[in-house]
């Protein structure tokens, strides 16, 4: 039967066509102290090598130092989709001897581009709005100390209702299976004591597959991931690998029994991207739209109170100004009754009053004036 088809059964493929046409963008910041193995991660994850140019930062800047925001973007393609993905550093970050404030950089990088976001929005072209806020905030933490610390639970504290803050244990390859299990239930104590909401998985559909449920318990177990990064790749058994070698042996990037960088990459990637791109839109973005328009309702408020004042204010002046226009209606009603009386006298003295002052060019001459 030729009606039971119509064919809208196409939808999500077109819908799917359509963003492959146009691409997608993802924005990433990782922020950590530097030498904490956050560009060899990323190079690592994205197998590019986005930080050439870098310059290693000195003692003396290290003194001084402020936060800086460092951005770059690559197109990598994979099978005809598209990716536009932004690397947001925060060189500096944690550097300082003081740094007490380093979330602030951070924290205004993070609300300029909901602003940008938000203005772009109310604009006039709103088609081609370019995505810049961030999705994930990739926060590394020390592997030498026993769980967050102080600066730490200060940034998350700050940011956590602003951006998916991911949680990463740094170059965990420093310790042993059994200190990264203590590591991991500290910092997951640190983040529940002091209220911190980093980025909550989804909960995984009951009807999805055995596989794929034990996989995303999985995932959601290992958080904060502990990570290893290299920019070496090494022959093992004849296998072409990233690793870092050591006199004792070669520890693998991309072996789960090694770290937990396989369960990063599928979960920012592969599984989670779409979501924590929601989640930006849906709730931070939101957030900041409603505070957005609550402030400028109350600056319209104020506004108006002032306006309502001022007109109030204006009343009494008005009242003088009436008073000075009717003292000068009077003055000139006094001078043209002396000019009338003087024609009276021109003409009693036989004169021609055409060509006196005539009494309408007078009154016109006052008037003007
Ligand atoms: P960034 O300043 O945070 O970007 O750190 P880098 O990526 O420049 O890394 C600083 C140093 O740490 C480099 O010598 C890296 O080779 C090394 N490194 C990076 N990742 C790891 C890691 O996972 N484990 C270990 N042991 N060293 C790492």
């Amino acid at each position: 039967n030729g009606q039971e088809f119509i064919g809208f059964a196409t939808l999500p493929e077109q819908v799917h066509r359509k963003s492959v046409k146009r691409g997608f963008d993802f924005t990433l910041m990782v922020v950590g102290e530097s030498g904490l193995g956050k560009s060899t991660l990323i190079n690592s994850l994205f197998l590019t090598d986005l930080y050439k140019e870098r310059q290693i930062p000195t003692g003396q800047s290290l003194v001084e130092k402020t936060v800086s925001i460092e951005k770059k973007t690559i197109e990598i393609e994979e099978r005809g989709v598209k990716l536009r993905l932004t690397v947001v550093d925060t060189p500096g970050f944690g550097d300082a001897v003081n740094c007490e404030e380093c979330w602030k950089s951070v924290e205004r990088y993070v609300d300029e581009q909901f602003n940008k976001f938000f203005q772009d929005e109310s604009g006039l072209n709103r088609k081609n709005i370019q995505d810049h806020r961030v999705h994930c905030c990739l926060y590394f933490v020390p592997p030498y100390g026993h769980g967050l610390r102080q600066m730490d639970v200060e940034f998350m504290r700050r940011l956590h209702r602003k951006v998916n803050i991911v949680p990463v244990i740094a170059k965990s390859d420093t310790l042993t299976k059994s200190e990264i299990i203590k590591l991991k239930s500290n910092i997951m104590n640190d983040i529940e004591t002091n209220k911190i909401k980093i980025y909550q998985f989804p909960e995984c559909d009951s009807d999805e597959d055995e596989e794929f449920k034990q996989q995303d318990r999985e995932l959601k177990a290992s958080i904060p991931f502990a990570v290893i990064g290299s920019n070496c790749v090494i022959e093992v058994a004849g296998k072409k690998m990233r690793g870092r070698q050591y006199p004792w042996g070669i520890v693998e990037v991309e072996n789960a029994a090694h770290c937990d960088f396989v369960k990063l990459r599928t979960m920012l990637i592969s599984t989670h991207m779409q979501d924590m791109k929601e989640v930006t839109q849906d709730i931070h973005y939101e957030n900041f739209r409603a505070q957005c328009i609550s402030q400028m309702q109350q600056v319209a408020l104020k506004e108006r109170n002032k306006l309502k004042r001022e007109s109030a204010a204006n009343f009494d002046t008005v009242g003088d100004a009436d008073k000075l226009l009717q003292q000068k209606d009077e003055e000139i009603r006094r001078m043209q009754e002396m000019m009338r009386q003087m024609q009276e006298k021109l003409k009693e003295s036989g004169k021609d009053p055409a060509k006196a002052l005539s009494l309408e060019k007078l009154d016109w001459m006052l008037q003007d004036a």
